[in-house]
């Protein structure tokens, strides 16, 4: 026997020892299951042993996994990962091996073809006739049980037709020669095949490179990734596509199809067990070449990864910020670091974090000036709502909806955007005043009527809808304020009673396939819809897009508030016109002089950038400066004001950090518990990880207060 340490795929800081038979050759990386109490918890062999015990008091390694091993690159961007990101190793590895059963060996059914020859020979019974029929075409291949189910007869009957040799197995050789989808290539412009050429001499040079693709939507970003990936092909290296969210990944799948003639790895949360566990070997094994998903596909077992793709690269829902806190992209940009490898990422409102970079010549900018084909850019027109007559419950201004009819006239798509899900956020009583609050968070509820319900959307709390006062019991005083998107829709659907109209948010995420597709095809006039249908969306006709709202997000106060309204604005304005019919945008407003409104009406990228980034330098926030969150939450506030205190007193001095708080956070009761927070504030070369060492193992925390870092937050509240 000999001593192995052993870190496991849970919620814990560091390895721990267990013996192991010596006939193992055992490497840092390998798969193991250990006993842990009373559980049996997959792990891997990890190279520091910290503990001094004898071998005998160890417990045993119960499996030994030979055929899987995260390779030491994989090993050190997890030690990277967890000092970030300042959270548990154990942690960091529960994010690469979520499930035991991934490693667990599969069985590839065999699969059988038919051999037409020998048909004649055999008596032909109806149970066989059907199986027959079901090999018509001569190109199928099944697995036994495939065909029992699909010709619907028994397990001899299948058996029979393989012993007559009816039926034959298929070996892998044959797999290969079988039809093959044709790949369609486009012929790229100049632009696109020097941006394409960068990126495909740093793949040659197996060189850490840092990419921007800047163009507007339209511009053929996408295709320039596509030759990229098409190098890595040839050099047999893996390619993995980040997209910020799991809607965007279908379109892209379909492209990926047609382009390149066969199917990538698609990687989310919702896949069944079995498909999981055959994507993860397949892309362990290396049979699997390109992979789409989004933010947990970092943490796949690559073999031999050539290439990583970071779409909409801007997109904030790249930060994760449930459970372990992180930001993908930045994440991504590591592991490209430890893989050698390029790391491209693509946007027409890059964030100002990647702006910067590219100005500091840290990232090469390769440009796509103009839009494909004869599609221009969108006109986009500010509407003053100051000068609109207020009609009561009426959000669509007389401009928009005289757009919208002509447009319908045209026989062309409408888009209305508006960032709220549901009927009305907020729900008053006209006799007291009260407004419906969740019981457990500081939000109000808010009304849904397609699925009549009173949410929190903080929290989820649900209740049923309510015809009295919860405050004052008066009957029948409530009345919905403000507009969601249900509400909006009442308001089109009567406007246009005649028009296709259909609605998506995240609350019929479900039904996104079909409404997407049905837009595609021109089936729907008037899409509305929240965030979920500004990205990526490609809609011929679509050629008139309405914002309801265009202040919204500049309230909410937070340091990236008008680079992200400006870029969420710019994204839904470039779903229309992107072919040969030019499209329109208007942005509703109260503040038609708001530099991004302005900005975005005088289509000024860079000047607004420019300012942005000037603001941010002059009060040294990110990217110039690097902030830090700590979150505290308990039940009990008092508890948590005293601990919080305590915290404060016994802050490190440095003249490097900054440290304000503690206070209350803007969000101060979620789910029952309050909340505090720290903001750390430091010069970008600042290692504010090390200080949280110094600071926060210090002092003990009462297990009932939750503590949480944030590391480079974006969420403020
Ligand atoms: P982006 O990613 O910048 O939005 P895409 O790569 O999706 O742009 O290209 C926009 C449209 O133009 C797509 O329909 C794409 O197939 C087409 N396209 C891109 N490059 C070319 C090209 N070189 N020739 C013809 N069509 C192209
Ligand atoms: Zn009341
Ligand atoms: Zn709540």
């Amino acid at each position: 026997m000999k001593k192995v340490s052993v870190l496991l795929a849970m919620n814990t800081p560091r390895a721990y020892d267990y013996s192991i038979s010596d006939d193992f050759e055992v490497k840092p990386g390998s798969f193991v299951k250990v006993p842990f109490q009373n559980r049996e918890l997959i792990g891997i062999i990890w190279d520091e042993s910290l503990e001094d015990i004898e071998n005998s008091k160890l417990k045993e390694v119960i499996e030994y996994y030979p055929s899987y091993k995260l390779s030491n690159t994989i090993l050190n961007f997890i030690k990277f990962f967890s000092r970030y990101n300042y959270t548990f190793l154990g942690r960091v590895l529960k994010l690469f091996i979520p499930q035991a059963y991934l490693i667990e060996e599969i069985k590839a059914p065999v699969k059988y073809r038919i051999n037409k020859e020998n048909t004649d020979k055999i008596k032909i019974t109806n149970p066989r006739k059907a199986v027959l029929k079901l090999f018509e075409d001569g190109n199928k291949i099944l697995s036994h049980s495939a065909i029992m189910e699909k010709a619907n007869v028994s397990y001899s009957v299948v058996k029979k037709l393989i012993e007559e040799n009816v039926l034959s197995e298929v070996s892998s050789v044959d797999l290969e020669i079988l039809p093959k989808l044709i790949p369609k290539k486009l012929n790229l412009n100049k632009d696109q095949l020097s941006a394409a050429k960068s990126i495909t001499n740093s793949i040659y040079n197996k060189s850490f490179e840092r990419f921007l693709i800047d163009g507007v939507t339209g511009s053929g970003k996408t295709e320039v990734y596509f030759e990229a990936i098409e190098e890595a092909l040839k050099e047999n290296k893996q390619s993995l596509i980040l997209l910020p969210e799991i809607s965007l990944t279908e379109a892209l799948f379909d492209r990926i199809r047609s382009r390149f003639g066969f199917e990538p790895s698609m990687w989310h949360s919702d896949l069944p067990k079995k498909k999981r566990r055959e994507i993860w070997q397949d892309i362990y094994h290396g049979n699997s070449k390109l992979v789409i998903g989004a933010r947990s596909s970092l943490f796949l077992p690559f073999k031999n990864l050539g290439l990583i793709v970071i779409d909409e690269e801007h997109d904030h829902s790249y930060k994760q910020q449930e459970g372990i806190i992180y930001h993908a992209r930045d994440m991504a940009i590591s592991l490209a670091s430890f893989e050698k490898i390029p790391v491209v990422m693509v946007s027409a409102t890059p964030s100002l974090e990647t702006v910067l970079n590219i100005k500091e010549g840290k990232y090469k900018e390769l440009i796509l000036p103009e839009r494909i084909g004869n599609a221009i850019l969108p006109q986009i027109d500010f509407i003053d709502m100051r000068d609109e007559e207020y009609i009561k419950n009426q959000w669509l201004s007389e401009k928009l909806k005289s757009e919208i009819k002509e447009t319908l006239l045209r026989r062309e798509q409408s888009l209305i955007f508006l960032n709220r899900r549901g009927y009305a956020p907020i729900t008053l009583c006209k006799t007291c005043g009260h407004r419906l609050e969740c019981p457990k968070c500081d939000s109000y509820l808010v009304e849904h009527k397609f699925n009549p319900k009173l949410v929190c959307h903080q929290c989820g709390f649900t209740i049923k809808p309510i015809n009295s006062c919860s405050e004052c019991d008066s009957e029948n005083s409530l009345i919905a304020c403000g507009p969601g998107i249900e509400r909006i829709t009442d308001e089109v659907l009567k406007a246009f009673p005649d028009a296709r109209v259909a609605t998506l948010s995240s609350d019929n995420s479900k039904d996104s396939h079909k409404i997407l597709q049905d837009m595609r095809k021109g089936l729907i006039d008037i899409l509305i819809g929240t965030q979920i249908i500004s990205k990526g969306h490609h809609f011929p006709l679509l050629t008139c897009v309405g914002v309801i709202d265009a202040d919204l997000g500049m309230a909410n106060g937070d340091l990236r508030a008008a680079e992200r309204t400006y870029q969420l604005l710019h994204q839904v304005s470039g779903r229309t016109g992107r072919e040969k019919r030019p499209g329109k945008s208007f942005l509703q407003t109260y503040f038609p002089a708001h530099p991004v409104i302005k900005s975005l009406v005088e289509g000024e990228k860079e000047k607004f950038q420019e300012a942005e980034l000037k603001t941010r330098e002059n009060n040294n926030l990110p990217p110039y400066g690097r902030l830090a969150s700590i979150i505290l939450s308990d039940t009990n506030s008092f508890k948590l004001i005293e601990y919080c205190n305590q915290l404060k007193k016994s802050m490190p001095k440095s003249d490097q950090i900054i440290v304000l708080g503690p206070v209350p956070a803007p969000m101060t009761k979620v789910r029952g518990r309050t909340r505090y927070r720290f903001l750390l504030k430091a010069g970008k070369e600042t290692n504010i990880q090390k200080y949280l060492d110094f600071w926060l193992n210090n002092l003990k925390k009462p297990s009932s207060i939750r503590l949480t870092v944030d590391i480079d937050p974006y969420y403020f509240l």
